[in-house]
């Protein structure tokens, strides 16, 4: 997708995360989502100005990317990649989507670099197709106010955001959880409160699928992060909600959402780091 030079959303992230994991493991192109998928979770009017570029500068602001043919193709693509992943997390346990998680567009618009809900269009998918529970364990640095705004009077849909609370978006939604986190927490404190709390949360909702943001947008030095973890803490968080997936045997789907750190490898070598993760702790010990 063409952006405008200096434009602060680091795209080349995701070449990155594919040229580094291509070697490790099969990486497949995602299908478009079917547009009444899509119907379902966004307002018609909206779904109409993305798809014929009626935006105005006021909503492509506040989504943050310019629009062009690219960026529902995009989106739609994104969401394509969430829907399988969700498929081979009901069927093996784990489904990874190297795109996706884009927690903060709404109904009626986008925001914050997201311009579809690929969690909300999916989870309502399987919803419709007999699960009863789904869990959105989203710890991404900024609050899922979108994906919080959508199921909020949805019993069906168990939402967590544990995030910054004076970062971004400055208005909250309620999630079903919040846990509003101090600047610059570091590695033990947040590991902690992931175990203490977090968790034992997630448990007690019985969840039958577990869609994980796992925005990397909490380590040190991110540009619209506010906290300090380091890179191997962000990389024990995420074998740690692997491992409360794969011991409570529910199925998982990884999903990359926000990472913008100063420096650019330090962003892709976290999200790659996700992904390792989650193969250590599934596919490891079925080969020892
Ligand atoms: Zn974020």
């Amino acid at each position: 997708m063409p952006l405008p030079a200096g434009h602060k959303f680091p795209m080349p992230k995701y070449a990155g995360v594919r040229y580094l994991l291509e070697p490790v493991l099969p990486i497949l192109e995602p299908p478009r989502i079917d547009w009444a998928l899509v119907e379902r979770v966004h307002d018609a009017a909206y779904l109409k100005k993305l798809r014929f570029g009626l935006l105005s500068d006021k909503e492509m602001r506040l989504m943050g990317f310019p629009w062009s043919e690219h960026l529902i193709e995009r989106a739609l693509r994104a969401s394509g990649g969430t829907f399988l992943a969700a498929k081979d997390a009901l069927q093996v346990g784990l489904g990874v989507n190297l795109a996706g998680g884009t927690h903060h567009a709404y109904p009626d618009h986008g925001e914050g670099f997201c311009v579809l809900n690929d969690v909300a269009i999916v989870a309502l998918e399987l919803l419709q197709n007999g699960l009863e529970r789904i869990l959105i364990l989203d710890l991404d640095v900024h609050q899922g106010n979108g994906t919080a705004f959508i199921f909020q009077s949805d019993p069906r849909v168990f939402t967590i955001s544990v995030h910054g609370e004076r970062n971004y978006p400055f208005h909250k939604e309620r999630s079903s959880l919040d846990f509003g986190l101090a600047d610059w927490i570091e590695d033990a404190d947040y590991l902690q409160l992931l175990q203490d709390q977090v968790f034992p949360a997630a448990e007690t909702f019985k969840p039958q699928l577990i869609f994980y943001l796992a925005g990397v947008d909490v380590m040190a030095k991110d540009q619209f992060g506010r906290f300090a973890l380091t890179l191997e803490g962000v990389k024990a968080r995420d074998k740690l909600v692997f491992e409360f997936c794969r011991s409570n045997q529910i199925p998982v789907v990884s999903l990359m959402a926000g990472g913008y750190n100063k420096n650019l490898e330090q962003t892709i070598e976290a999200h790659v780091n996700t992904v390792l993760a989650a193969l250590e702790v599934f596919v490891s010990p079925l080969l020892i």
